[in-house]
Parts: C-alpha cells; structure tokens; sequence
C-alpha cells in the first residue's frame, strides 16, 4: 500500500471492546431509571448518533429530572470502554512517526466525544470525526469526505480499518478508499456480509503495520 498516506480508524470493536456485558448493566440501570418504553424507543434511536446525548435521551423518554443521573450512569459505561486494545496506542504513534496522518471515524454517541480528552487516546490523531458532532453516520460517503478533507488527503491516499458494522467497509471502498478488516483473533468476522471479504484483514491493530508496508 505504498502510495496510502492517511489510516483512519473506527472505534468500537477495532481500537477498543465494545464490552456487551457491560452495556447490558448499563441499559438495565437506565431502564431502571427511565422505565420499560424508553429501551425500545433507545433501541430504535437514529438521533442517539446524530445529536448531543440529552437530546436523544428525552426524545427516547427519560425525563428532565432524572436526565443527570442518566447521563451519568452512561458516562461510567463509555469511559469503562474507552480504553485501548492492546498495541493501538504504540501502533497509532508509530503511524505518525512513519509519517502517515491518522484519523477516527466513529459512529457514536455523545459520551464519546466527552470522555476522549481524558481517553488515552487524546492527542494521538490527526482527525477526530464523531457522528454526534457532524450528524452523519457511516457508511454515508460524507463522513469519509468530512475525515479526508480535515487530514488533507484524497480518499484514494486513505486507508480505513475497522470491524465492518454499518456497512463501513465498503462505504470506504465506495468513495475510493483502501480499507482492512479487523476481527477477533480466532473468530470469524461478526457480519454476515463479510464472510467473502477479499481485502486485508488483522487480527489485531498491530497487524495494520503489516498490512501497509506490503
Ligand atoms: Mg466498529
């Protein structure tokens, strides 16, 4: 991949778990808090990816009163999940060394933005873009667009990695750009559509290295 000059990253399942059991904890405390309807109403939320956090919340049902305590209870779940995978914090730093630009693209919600100055994280990229701050989701080419144009490069000099939820991959591919999948070691990937992946693919973030240098 000699001529890729930016790497851009996807956050949940690629550069951290996304750690199931824990979001179960977190929604049955929400719901605990907020009653049955609003789990459904969540569950089916476009607007908890697209709007500040409070906004999603009380179009999904959790009243002004109990919105701090609610906030709350997910800023401990995201901030128990923001933590890198083993190798990404070495492996984004090495990238810049190497002289790549790096860049996140994240299908979030708000939590994220808020908690990532005190991530480990903070200041390892060149480009954040975070679906709550620019309304757009992946795989809409925008977000792709958006993330290029704040790193200073075209698509085609970009490479995206990421675990393919949200059809992410190949709306990556769409605009032009290179991507990788990324999976669990000794897994295969968790989305049907990428059972005939015929990309590069890791199994771990270190592997991305690998891949670029091919
Ligand atoms: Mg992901």
């Amino acid at each position: 991949m000699r001529r890729i000059r930016a790497v851009i990253f996807d956050l949940w399942e690629t550069l951290i778990d996304w750690d199931q059991a824990a979001a179960a904890t977190m929604l049955d405390k929400v719901r605990a808090l907020a009653g049955e309807e609003f789990h459904a109403r969540w569950s089916s939320s476009q607007t908890r990816y697209t709007a500040p956090v409070r906004t999603a919340l009380a179009e999904a049902g959790v009243p002004a009163e109990l919105m701090d305590e609610v906030c709350g209870v997910r800023l401990e779940y995201v901030r128990h999940c923001l933590v890198p995978r083993p190798g990404a914090v070495d492996t984004l730093r090495r990238l810049r060394e190497d002289g790549y630009r790096v860049g996140l693209i994240t299908v979030c919600s708000e939590d994220v933005e808020t908690l990532w100055p005190e991530s480990e994280f903070a200041g390892l990229f060149d480009a954040e873009v975070f679906s709550n701050a620019v309304a757009l989701t992946k795989p809409d080419p925008r977000i792709y667009l958006h993330c290029c144009e704040l790193l200073g490069v075209e698509p085609h000099e970009a490479v995206f990695v990421g675990d393919g939820a949200n059809d992410e991959l190949a709306g990556a591919r769409r605009v032009g750009m290179d991507a990788i999948l990324i999976h669990r070691p000794g897994e295969d990937p968790p989305w049907p559509e990428l059972a005939q992946w015929n990309g590069p693919r890791v199994t771990s973030i270190p592997g991305v290295l690998e891949v670029l240098e091919r």
